[in-house]
């Protein structure tokens, strides 16, 4: 049982009432930490951290904050064992997952901002009898709230490019998994980052989460979660003129049109599906397909999701481990009840019976990957948010069709199209509404290009320069040339 504290100006300490919250592994329904339960006065103290940070970090030069970047990556990268095993714990991921995904990509975070922001020239606009430059400077003290199906990954995604541009973090991780935003304040205390730059305070989000937003010197939010919360971070937030950043939920499409390899297009959409439990936000839970090919597309489909193998987190051959948790799986359940309901046929999985491992007590949050076809698009399970390991399948005959449907949804985040006519790919792919499509692959990240969605998935883009301008201010200074008149 860890014994998981705040830390908040270079120290950790529990929260100031001394409330806690439980943390469970959701394989295995065993307790595993306990966490504070802070609230504004914690987070008051983590803003007077910040802001006496802020004068001496900003003040390092570009280069020496690139430094720090590099240093915090190199530290991560010798305790990958660590993070991978510590994130599969947490969330019930495979270790195999969470290692070549979670921890290799929170070290790439920190490379990658390191590396792009030296490559940053500055910003100049000449005129005839003058130029024009942009100087930036940090926004100041920043919040940053993530969820719990990437936990690392994506805080790690905020926390580098907000420390680059001069930033003091207050981080905020979803009480269900805060143990590797632990681990990170860890290796910064080791670092020796200087006190109150990074501030970690946990708790429940409507409690200490929305302390961050109302706190009127965190100035700006980085906030990735469910559009439902993302609403309510918008309605608190932008009437004090936060800088806001929103990476909200998704109901993304997979398109299999009728020249699509086969096999290719299979391991993609099964790749797209079911992914971490189906709990990533680019999840493609909604697969069109090309009616010509439906029937063989569906029963190869329908082979290689009975193909994973689900079971104890901790096996290298387990590729698909429990979901969140068992809340979580109650609400998944009810959409596979939904679906009966709504006329749908389960193809396969709707059920938590398996012959893998169900946690020592047979109590873990694991669920059967679950295909469902027969369900028009306009249903509740192909409209709203599961996020979890059940996907729909839907036929289509014409190209206009797919594309009214793919963009009904009220979400825009991601997508992704099969096709061996690139140019037939490309065509469809600018027509759908949405912030990311991906052609003949799927989550193929390169961090320089804007990440984000649409609709009500989201306000604001992420990633290379969009991270960078999030997380600071820029002046322009015109300066008139003194022989012109
Ligand atoms: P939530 O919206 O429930 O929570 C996200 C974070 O917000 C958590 O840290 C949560 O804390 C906190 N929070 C909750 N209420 C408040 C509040 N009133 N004020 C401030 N903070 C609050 O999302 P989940 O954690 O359930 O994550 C799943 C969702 O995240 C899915 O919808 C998924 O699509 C989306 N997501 C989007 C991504 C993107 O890039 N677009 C990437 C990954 C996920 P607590 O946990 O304590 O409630």
């Amino acid at each position: 049982m860890l014994d998981i504290q705040n830390f908040i100006d270079g120290a950790f300490t529990h929260a100031l009432d001394g409330e806690s919250i439980d943390d469970y592994n959701p394989a295995t329904a065993q307790r595993i930490a306990t966490i504070p339960r802070s609230k504004f006065a914690d987070v008051e103290l983590a803003v007077t951290a910040a802001q006496s940070a802020q004068s001496t970090w900003s003040a390092l030069t570009f280069e020496q904050r690139a430094q720090w970047l590099d240093r915090i990556a190199d530290a991560l990268e010798e305790k990958t064992e660590d993070i991978a095993r510590t994130e599969s714990m947490d969330t019930g991921k495979p270790i195999e997952l969470a290692r070549r995904v979670d921890a290799a990509r929170s070290v790439s975070n920190f490379r990658f901002f390191a590396s792009f922001g030296r490559q940053q020239t500055e910003m100049t606009f000449e005129m005839e009898d003058a130029m024009n430059y942009v100087h930036r400077t940090p926004v100041g003290t920043v919040g940053l709230i993530t969820p719990w199906n990437l936990p690392l990954y994506l805080l790690t995604w905020k926390v580098a490019p907000a420390l680059l541009m001069g930033n003091t973090i207050i981080a905020k991780p979803s009480e269900i998994t805060p143990l590797t935003a632990n681990l990170l304040a860890e290796t910064l205390l080791e670092l020796e980052l200087p006190n109150g730059v990074f501030n970690l305070v946990h708790g429940l989000g409507p409690e200490v989460g929305q302390a961050l937003l109302e706190h009127p010197k965190v100035k700006a939010i980085s906030f990735t979660g469910g559009t439902e919360t993302g609403r309510i971070v918008a309605r608190t937030a932008a009437p004090m003129f936060k800088k806001l950043s929103l990476e909200l939920g998704g109901k993304n499409a997979t398109i299999i049109l009728k020249d699509a390899d086969l096999d290719n297009a299979v391991d993609g959409a099964v790749r797209a599906a079911f992914s971490n439990s189906g709990q990533v936000c680019l999840c493609g839970s909604r697969i069109f397909i090309d009616s010509s090919i439906a029937e063989q597309f569906t029963q190869r489909f329908v082979e290689k999701v009975n193909a994973i193998q689900i079971g104890d987190p901790m096996d290298e051959r387990t590729t698909m481990g429990s979901v969140i948790s068992p809340e979580h799986l109650l609400k998944v359940e009810s959409y596979i009840d939904l679906a009966i309901e709504e006329g749908g046929t389960v193809l396969t999985g709707g059920t938590r019976e398996m012959t893998g491992f169900n946690g020592p007590q047979g109590v873990g949050a694991f669920l059967r990957p679950t295909v469902v076809e027969n369900l028009p698009h306009t249903s509740r399970c192909a409209t709203e948010e599961i996020f979890g390991p059940m996907v729909t399948l839907h036929s289509f005959t014409t190209e206009t069709e797919a594309l009214e449907m793919v963009n009904s949804s009220e979400y825009g985040l991601a997508g992704s199209v099969w096709t061996t006519d690139l140019e037939r790919g490309r065509m469809f792919s600018e027509k759908m509404d949405t912030g990311i499509v991906w052609v003949n692959t799927w989550l193929h990240r390169d961090l320089r290009t804007p990440f984000g969605g649409v609709k009500n998935s989201g306000v604001g883009r992420e990633g290379g320069q969009w991270s960078l301008d999030f997380f600071s201010e820029m002046t322009n200074v015109c300066i008139k040339n003194p022989d012109s008149n």
